[in-house]
């Protein structure tokens, strides 16, 4: 029988959210040995200093996404606490032994992104999410969540978000979104149990991310991962220096990309990831269009090859509207009915911020 559910986390907090300067410390995640699950160790950094917003950044959600887990350990490694007006609190890599495994998903198969709000008694990884969602979100003004498409595919880089109700709450979200200076953003939906969802739920200014993706990660975008991050801290006041934007840089305004489904227009798209094309036969995946390109309906964006046929034609993978290619599964094996690529529409700030 399920133990009824205490409200506070049982996992002890290593920091004190009270203390200036540096401290750092593991967050010692019970395991359970009747199943022989050992203790998750996530270590966690504050830098504070002064007054000012309170900042989580968090890397490694899901453990394959390494982009953003290597700009919050550059983060806690160059940002000296004299710089700092308010306080950073870095969770560099949340699922420890996904990142160390080179896997999106816990050993057990759980995804920590779709485990919010957690339980106090829970499974190990809703304990962990619950310390999230009743100790580190309530102290946190700001929650920064930094992922990529991982090991399977490419995600055009760029800042996303959740999109809130409350349009206060959802200007405040876009303009931070904006500040990370990408050439794209865009919109999505959910279940409501994402990490984001619950930061959102108790009125959080919620920043996320999609930094491409695939084992090999390059310079530029590494580059982005770094001068987004910290130009978002300097737009919340939280970190010194000037704030840079896309026309201060002499670039032009981002695309925003609406890649939510609920229109049912679109075939067989719902929430997932690279949901607006599922395969619609198994094979050799070729890419044929790069994801940040704009897209008609009709138009292949990859097709698909027959390994055990070789004389069948390929198949096309084909955009069901027209819009922009954000994100594919690149992975080149693919089987019959996964999700493939993420395709939205393009939307203008005016309407997103005037009716969400
Ligand atoms: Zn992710």
């Amino acid at each position: 029988m399920r133990l009824v559910r205490a409200e506070k986390s049982l996992i002890e907090n290593p920091v004190d959210f009270g203390r200036l300067g540096r401290q750092a410390g593991v967050i010692r995640v019970p395991g359970d040995p009747v199943t022989g699950v050992a203790e998750a160790l996530v270590p966690i950094v504050t830098i504070a200093n002064g007054t000012g917003p309170t900042v989580l950044i968090s890397g490694g959600n899901h453990g394959d996404e390494y982009e953003g887990q290597l700009a919050a350990l550059r983060l806690i490694h160059e940002i000296d606490p004299a710089q700092v007006a308010g306080r950073l609190i870095i969770v560099p890599v949340i699922s420890t032994e996904a990142s160390r495994a080179h896997t999106r998903l816990w050993p057990s198969g759980e995804n920590f992104n779709r485990s919010f709000p957690g339980a106090p008694d829970g499974r190990q990884i809703e304990r962990l999410a619950h310390f999230f969602t009743t100790v580190l979100f309530p102290a946190a003004d700001i929650v920064i969540d930094l992922h990529s498409a991982g090991g399977i595919g490419w995600i055009t880089p760029c800042s996303h978000m959740c999109v809130p109700r409350d349009p206060v709450q959802r200007k405040a979200m876009l303009e931070a979104m904006e500040a990370w200076n990408s050439d794209f953003h865009f919109f999505y939906t959910s279940d409501g149990n994402y990490l984001p969802n619950e930061a959102e739920r108790q009125g959080k200014v919620v920043v996320t991310t999609e930094l491409g993706g695939s084992s090999r990660i390059p310079v530029d975008v590494q580059a982005l991962a770094w001068s987004g991050l910290t130009n978002v801290l300097r737009h919340f006041g939280v970190l010194e220096g000037a704030v840079v934007t896309r026309a201060s840089l002499g670039l032009p305004p981002a695309t925003l990309v609406d890649c939510r489904y609920d229109d049912g227009k679109v075939g067989a798209v719902t929430s997932g990831l690279f949901d607006a094309i599922v395969a619609p036969v198994g094979g050799l995946f070729e890419v044929v269009l790069e994801p940040g390109s704009p897209v008609v309906a009709g138009q292949p964006v990859g097709r698909i090859w027959s390994p055990e046929d070789p004389s069948r034609d390929p198949v096309d993978l084909v955009s069901p509207f027209t819009g922009y290619l954000i994100g594919l599964r690149t992975l080149p094996v693919v089987t019959q009915g996964q999700s493939m690529a993420l395709i939205g529409r393009e939307i203008d700030r005016e309407t997103l911020l005037a009716n969400g």
